[in-house]
């Protein structure tokens, strides 16, 4: 069994992101994210703060609109015109959740796709579904690097994804479908939820429930790429699966923490300079 090692990937990805902000630099493009940041939700506003830390760190100018808990739809709207109209901005990235008087499908819908880094704009989306390059979600963007980084070729594999959601699920089940995995994909209504798990070669999940995945689900030798993140009864974060009975069972596995965290944060940096790179190219 081999760990696929995402923290010191994206120690990596960071220190190549560095040299790439600097060529920018020289080229009179300082890469700027922007985010929004909306309540005191406190999970939101530490993923936030490590979003902010890594930008500093690669050079990434960022800044970070803090908006109260009840401010109106209107006002996030009005901010996000004035971010994609600002020349010096590249990225735009709305914290989730939003607070349940705000639609998020709104919301989303108009940060300018060009400047879309989280990739949740439906214009990315379609693109991303069509097989277009477009801005893909940072978290399962990342899995496909780390996969990448270990050689994994997907073709022809057995996939299942555990877990249907827009940021997670669902774009991770598109990456892989062009990557031309055979996929399988899960959600709360799936009937027999080991008959799926078990057949997997590749099996990715997302859900956020500790144990979901237990060693009777997994085959043997199948690669495992727990996505989720909890925090168990000890405060400890673990991810959605038995890791100590599933690892020994496996040929790949990311660790939770450690796995596909760690390459969320970094795939956004590669997304913000890719969105730099495409400054010329904006009308
Ligand atoms: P979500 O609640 O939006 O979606 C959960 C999905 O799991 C849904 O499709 C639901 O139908 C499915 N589900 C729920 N219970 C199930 C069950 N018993 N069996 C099968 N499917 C079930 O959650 P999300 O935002 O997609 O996040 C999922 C997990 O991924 C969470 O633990 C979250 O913290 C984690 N996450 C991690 C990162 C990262 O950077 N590693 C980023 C985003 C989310």
């Amino acid at each position: 069994m081999q760990l696929l090692d995402g923290k010191q990937l994206s120690l990596q990805i960071k220190e190549e992101a560095k040299v790439e902000v600097a060529k920018l630099k020289k080229e009179g493009i300082t890469p700027g994210l922007a985010v929004i940041l909306v309540g005191d939700d406190p999970a939101s506003h530490i993923y936030v703060r490590m979003k902010e830390s890594s930008c500093e760190e690669v050079g990434i100018y960022s800044i970070i609109h803090k908006m109260p808990d009840d401010i109106s739809e209107e006002k996030i709207l009005e901010t996000i015109a004035m971010m994609n109209k600002n020349p010096n901005i590249d990225g735009i990235l709305v914290q989730l959740p939003l607070p349940p008087h705000i639609s998020e499908e709104r919301v989303l819908a108009m940060i300018d796709p060009q400047k879309d880094v989280d990739g949740f704009h439906p214009c990315n989306v379609g693109k991303l579904s069509l097989g277009l390059d477009a801005f893909a979600p940072c978290t399962p963007l990342g899995v496909m690097t780390l996969l990448d980084a270990y050689e994994i070729d997907l073709k022809g594999l057995d996939a299942c994804v555990v877990g249907a959601s827009n940021i997670v699920g669902k774009p991770m089940m598109n990456l892989i479908l062009n990557a031309f995995a055979t996929v399988d994909i899960c959600h709360i209504h799936t009937k027999d939820l080991k008959s799926h798990t078990k057949r997997a070669d590749i099996l990715f999940v997302g859900v956020g429930k500790i144990n979901l995945i237990t060693e009777d689900m997994v085959k043997e030798g199948a690669i495992v790429i727990d996505i989720g993140i909890n925090k168990n009864s000890e405060g400890k974060i673990v991810g959605d699966v038995d890791f100590e009975a599933v690892a020994p069972k496996c040929s790949y596995i990311t660790p939770v923490p450690g796995g596909v965290g760690p390459m969320t944060i970094s795939t956004l940096i590669q997304n913000t300079i890719k969105a730099a790179k495409q400054r010329e190219h904006q009308c």
